[in-house]
């Protein structure tokens, strides 16, 4: 098969380098695009007369001279478009606009019922029309939507197949939220998968190729970096660590099967289980009660320094070690990567996943690896629905990109 690009293909791949050169390292001179991109210096001078006219970058001052005239420094205009970015978790939902250069504008976070899908379409439209307004921001410049959502998503077509967290099954999202947002494209990907896209371009796995990023929530999910991208096997499903047996005679998991990682090391799983172990003097100190229990407790003094705690986060550490270990023996990782609520168990937690991965997994597999936990600020998911929308963005069309910020 002939796989070579056409004229008008290698046009536009020019362009995005262009423009991803100078997303990702302005405020950056034409020539110094030129060098990083080994495009000729008058390839970039066209293409970036292009996207000055287009107001996708901007002219923004003088650099050091080297010699001969002071150069010119290109920037993105990180308000010539914006990206609608939301994270749907079983009871909530966050709801994110974002500039072109990372920065969360306005942010909405929605508890509510999420077993309906169109009451999570609704929050997201709803929340969308209030942050645009609030923000003073022309819906037309909202180019694009992306999604990170439990459970099996098929990213090509924008459907959640199934979500035994949300009691979902063939939900086709993408097209619901669209026409809900009044026409904005929308891409959705797995929760773990964006969190990974994430670490990637924002966090530990950056300019990593063999990573795992492991989403400790309510469900646990891997999101797989192979090679460089993201791997997501025949449809797009692998990652569902949460599913693997781990314990026999285990509790009962939403997906119907008994003893799975997630109904054993879960976030709900976890807090079931400091309500069960932490005595009532204890918690008398705290001024807690078994009910109103939360994460956030277990990880603040007094209790967090209690030996009921600091056991059940060790056990848990040597659960999730356990399960992380037969995934480094599998897929040779060069970093593995905690993220998601439970992560916030910290250094003590790391700690045990550690020795557990260490003590069960091949000495040459183990000895380039590092586990760590995440150091993305806010939620690495909602960043990878970002980056998710970002890329598509970029990946537009020079016309329809152009047309959509002309006539905002
Ligand atoms: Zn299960």
């Amino acid at each position: 098969m002939w796989l070579g690009s056409n004229s008008k293909d290698l046009k536009v791949n020019n362009r995005l380098l262009v423009r991803d050169m100078i997303r990702k390292r302005g405020p950056i001179a034409r020539y110094e695009i030129a060098r990083e991109t080994g495009l000729t210096p008058s390839t970039v001078s066209v293409i970036v007369a292009e996207l000055l006219e287009n107001n996708v970058i901007k002219e923004v001052g003088h650099g050091e001279s080297s010699g001969g005239r002071r150069p010119i420094l290109l920037e993105l205009n990180p308000t010539a478009a914006y990206v609608l970015a939301v994270r749907i978790q079983r009871g909530e939902a966050v709801i994110a606009i974002f500039d072109l250069n990372q920065e969360i504008l306005g942010e909405r976070y929605c508890q509510f019922n999420t077993d309906l899908p169109e009451q999570v379409v609704e929050a997201v439209g709803q929340s969308f029309e209030e942050l645009v307004s609030e923000l003073k921001i022309s819906p037309q410049k909202v180019l694009w939507c992306g999604v990170a959502s439990p459970g099996l998503v098929s990213s090509h077509t924008g459907v959640v197949e199934r979500s035994s967290n949300l009691g979902w099954i063939n939900i086709p999202l993408s097209t619901m939220l669209t026409e809900r947002l009044g026409g904005i494209p929308v891409n959705v990907e797995n929760i773990s998968n964006a969190a990974a896209l994430a670490e990637k371009e924002y966090g530990l796995a950056r300019g990593r190729d063999h990573v795992v990023f492991i989403n400790l929530s309510v469900g646990i999910g891997a999101g797989i970096v192979a090679g460089g991208d993201i791997y997501g096997g025949l449809k797009g499903f692998a990652g569902e660590i949460g599913h693997v047996h781990v314990l026999d005679d285990g509790p009962l998991c939403t997906c119907g099967q008994r003893g799975c990682f997630e109904a054993v090391c879960g976030l709900r799983a976890i807090l079931e289980k400091a309500k069960a172990v932490i005595p009532d003097e204890t918690l008398q100190v705290c001024g807690k009660t078994r009910d109103n229990l939360t994460l956030n407790d277990l990880i603040t003094k007094p209790l967090a320094d209690s030996p009921e705690v600091q056991g059940l986060i060790s056990e848990t550490g040597r659960t999730i070690g356990m399960v992380i270990s037969n995934l480094v023996n599998l897929l040779n990782p060069e970093l593995v990567v905690l993220g998601g609520e439970l992560s916030r168990l910290g250094q003590p937690l790391c700690d045990a996943v550690r020795a557990e991965v260490y003590g069960r997994t091949l000495e040459e597999i183990q000895s380039n690896l590092s586990i760590e936990i995440s150091d993305i600020k806010g939620s690495a998911p909602l960043m990878g629905a970002y980056v998710l929308a970002l890329e598509q963005i970029f990946a537009l069309e020079e016309w329809g990109f152009h047309k959509s910020l002309r006539n905002p």
